[in-house]
């Protein structure tokens, strides 16, 4: 079955160098998208206050706000530097009433070679800063990442590792489900389930390129790799997940280089065909 038009969400990367967060939420409202993911950098850029506003007015719901974590460091110094600049991001996504912070854990600390030690710097992290988050109603979205990520990006890279850190944690946390990341794992299917309606704060969507030429900024437009996202949403949805379906596209030398209108265009014709 098609997905639902008013399910569409963009990541508001997916337009990275062609819109401000302004021109995003004009253009996604223009045609109709009513779910973004709002990157902190932008957000700054348009002013917290203002972007909330406009968020407001265009009748948006901020399906995530990227994002915090990084949490590994070589010091303490560096762990604390860590913490308040994830608080300032729980600050941040309530005051845009986003809903979930979402997390990219960090790689090893710079000479590392301690990849447990790095997870356990990433769950220390996550526990010290979830009771703010609780306060502010924020939820922590734990986005695992692929595996070529580990060293330099996240070190929690199955829905596996997620599913543990949240049993550990309990509640105000949970996770992204981002198709790029996870498609490969032949225990996807069961960590959805294992995750469930309560966990899965967002649901990330694109496609895996093959040949893909660049590690970070190649991903592909849904339909034109070799995911099966209906397959992938329907463990998702059979959960009770009722929210959106993010696009999340970082492509320097095609999605990146278009007109944003067409890619907007895009987006919602891929949504209602091949995810
Ligand atoms: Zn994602």
């Amino acid at each position: 079955m098609a997905p639902d038009p008013s399910r569409l969400a963009i990541n508001q990367a997916t337009v990275r160098p062609q819109w401000t967060l302004a021109q995003a939420i004009e253009g996604f409202a223009r045609q109709n998208v009513r779910g973004i993911a709002v990157w902190r950098d932008k957000l700054a850029e348009c002013g917290v206050e203002e972007a909330a506003t406009m968020l407001r007015d265009h009748g948006m719901t901020v399906t995530g706000l990227c994002r915090g974590g990084m949490f590994p460091a070589a010091d303490a110094a560096g762990l604390q530097a860590a913490l308040d600049n994830n608080k300032r991001a729980i600050e941040e996504a309530h005051a845009i009433d986003a809903r979930c912070l979402v997390l990219v854990a960090g790689g090893l600390p710079e000479g590392s070679k301690d990849i447990s030690g790095a997870r356990r710097m990433v769950a220390d992290g996550l526990a010290e800063i979830l009771p703010f988050a609780r306060s502010a109603g924020v939820p922590l979205a734990i986005e695992p990442l692929h595996p070529m990520y580990a060293a330099d990006r996240c070190c929690v890279n199955t829905i596996g590792q997620a599913n543990d850190l949240c049993d550990a944690l309990g509640a105000g946390v949970g996770i992204a489900v981002d198709v790029y990341h996870l498609w490969w794992d032949p225990a996807l299917e069961a960590g959805i389930r294992r995750a469930g309606k309560e966990r899965i704060l967002a649901f990330h969507i694109c496609d895996w390129l093959v040949p893909t030429t660049d590690l970070l900024l190649d991903r592909g437009m849904m339909g034109d790799g070799i995911i099966d996202i209906p397959r992938i949403r329907g463990w998702v949805e059979a959960t009770g997940y009722d929210g959106f379906h993010e696009v999340e596209i970082f492509s320097k030398d095609n999605w990146w280089q278009r007109d944003a209108d067409e890619v907007v265009t895009v987006c919602r014709e891929r949504h209602g065909t091949v995810c």
